[in-house]
């Protein structure tokens, strides 16, 4: 039986942009379109040309996407004709392969909001989409509140939907635009739509405001609509909107979708998934959700012994989707908890070969649960595990020697009488028999102390030079006096490798200075750095 095609419509630079602190530039924009468009999404909404300067000249312009680039704007405003409405105007003249108009479907939006009449709402809806149409751009109307609007009166909110589609607009859409609606709602107020408006028509676009966005819109599918509109990471004001990293695996990979539905993504693309949903944290600057379906370092993360030898010898015992399909990976933790088995699983997919019998093993184990009893976390520390197992089975080179540093901290006024205070670090290090010293300035103890440590490492300074820190969480363990400082530092490299190591002291400087040379000595062991 051929499966019917569902469409994705990506709206993350026009309802994301609306996140409370993103502000994507012209290139974010375009960068964001251009890794859309390579996931295989269909519709990629850009924003509102004519409103504000980026959307305008990102209108003004040939992208080169396969996807269909959609404009969104206003319908006409009451009690004005379709040409001499500027809003409408900037949206004809956008290049864009398609218009995506709002409209209002709820009577008391109309009223109240709109301050107009019910069929002065209906003649903007189709006087606008006959514009479009004439312009020969594929057109939808975004209903909003619609299913409020439906619950309140549904004749008036199914007669907007309808104005649209019988003046030609492709596709009517179906907005929880205050994400209040709940499952069995959406599936039967889509199942009634699909009625008078053919399901192959009918979009659905959830806000994430009970938490239902993704479950709302696989509603509205088994309801009969065929475009699903979202963001990505669900990004978006308030809750956010409908989730498409969940919602494009969640249509691949589970049975009662993947049998009966196509959609742009292929099984390749899949797999580029968790890239891209990092890969848009990054440009944000936002520290990746850890426990985000599908894509989350923790969503294929198991950490009790006993599951983590089932899943060694049967992924399948744990684990709803292979995490490969969307380009995660499955990860056994390794902490106070775990068996033999996690310390083993771990060292293979890190390629350390060791015998269950080994007695190095168990030496392993107990040292992690020792340092674990102190502060470390290695289930968060994946490259500290690693050099930490690489030692007790004897393989991590001696690079280089730090034989001291020193960190200083002023605060004094500045050559413009202003209040500054400066840190400064100077490390001296030995490789190779020759004594390196380096000084740095930074914008804190631990910026000068980062800085002047790979400043120059001699003949590994090429093997650091595209290493960089991206986080750093600094953690006060027990409280008091007795208190303990855990840092955690998460570094990447310039193949957008990235790894997170551990320093555990009472003192900030030390706990910070034992991850920062965790990270650099991670970095020469995986890029295999002559000893
Ligand atoms: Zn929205």
């Amino acid at each position: 039986m051929a499966r019917e095609r569902l469409y994705l419509f990506d709206t993350t630079l026009r309802d994301g942009a609306q996140t409370n602190g993103v502000d994507f530039t012209l290139s974010d924009k375009l960068a964001i379109a251009r890794m859309l468009d390579e996931l295989g999404i269909d519709y990629i909404e850009g924003g509102y040309p004519g409103a504000n300067l980026t959307d305008t000249q990102l209108f003004a312009e040939e992208r080169g996407l396969s996807a269909t680039f959609t404009a969104f704007g206003m319908t006409r405003r009451p009690g004005r004709s379709t040409s001499n409405d500027p809003g409408l105007a900037a949206l004809l003249e956008a290049k864009a392969d398609a218009i995506c108009f709002v409209a209002k479907s709820w009577d008391y939006h109309v009223r109240v909001a709109l301050e107009t009449s019910a069929e002065e709402n209906l003649a903007s809806i189709r006087d606008s989409v006959r514009a479009a149409v004439r312009n020969h751009r594929e057109v939808l109307l975004d209903c909003e509140h619609f299913f409020d609007g439906y619950k309140a009166d549904a004749s008036f909110a199914l007669a907007c939907a309808k104005a649209a589609y019988d003046e030609g607009a492709r596709w009517v859409v179906l907005c929880d635009t205050n994400g209040g609606a709940l499952p069995h709602e959406v599936e039967r107020i889509v199942g009634e739509v699909v009625t008078v408006i053919p399901g192959s028509h009918v979009g659905i676009h959830a806000h994430n405001d009970t938490e239902q966005a993704v479950a709302n819109s696989l509603a509205a599918v088994r309801a009969g609509a065929r475009q699903i509109q979202g963001t990505l990471n669900g990004l978006g004001e308030r809750c956010g909107n409908a989730n498409l990293v969940s919602i494009i695996p969640t249509l691949k990979l589970k049975r009662e979708f993947a049998e009966r539905f196509e959609i742009g993504v292929s099984d390749a693309q899949l797999k580029a998934l968790a890239h891209a949903s990092r890969t848009l944290d990054e440009m944000l600057n936002r520290a990746p959700d850890r426990h985000a379906p599908y894509v989350g370092e923790s969503a294929f993360a198991t950490k009790a012994g006993i599951h983590a030898s089932a899943i060694m010898k049967e992924p399948a015992t744990y684990e709803h989707v292979p995490p490969e399909a969307v380009g995660n990976r499955r990860k056994l933790l390794v902490s106070d908890q775990a068996g033999k088995s996690n310390v083993l699983a771990e060292l293979e997919r890190i390629g350390l070969k060791a015998d269950r019998e080994d007695p190095r093993i168990g030496r392993l184990l107990e040292v992690v649960k020792e340092r674990e009893a102190i502060g470390y976390a290695y289930e968060a520390a994946d490259a500290s595990f690693e050099l930490l197992a690489r030692r007790v089975l004897g393989k991590v080179p001696s690079y280089f020697d730090v034989e001291k540093f020193d960190v200083t901290v002023e605060q004094r006024d500045n050559a413009l009488g202003q209040r500054v205070t400066v840190s400064l670090a100077v490390v001296k290090v030995k490789v190779d028999g020759e004594h390196l010293i380096s000084a740095a300035e930074g914008n804190g103890p631990v910026n000068a102390l980062d800085l002047a440590l790979r400043k120059d490492l001699g003949k590994y300074q090429s093997y650091i030079s595209g290493l960089e820190l991206t986080d750093y969480r600094v953690r006060i363990l027990n409280g008091g006096t007795e208190a303990v400082t855990r840092v955690l530092i998460e570094s990447q490299d310039e193949t957008g490798e990235r790894w997170t190591t551990v320093g555990v002291s009472p003192n900030i400087i030390d706990a910070s200075f034992q991850a920062l040379m965790d990270s650099i000595i991670y970095k020469l062991v995986r890029s295999g750095a002559p000893a």
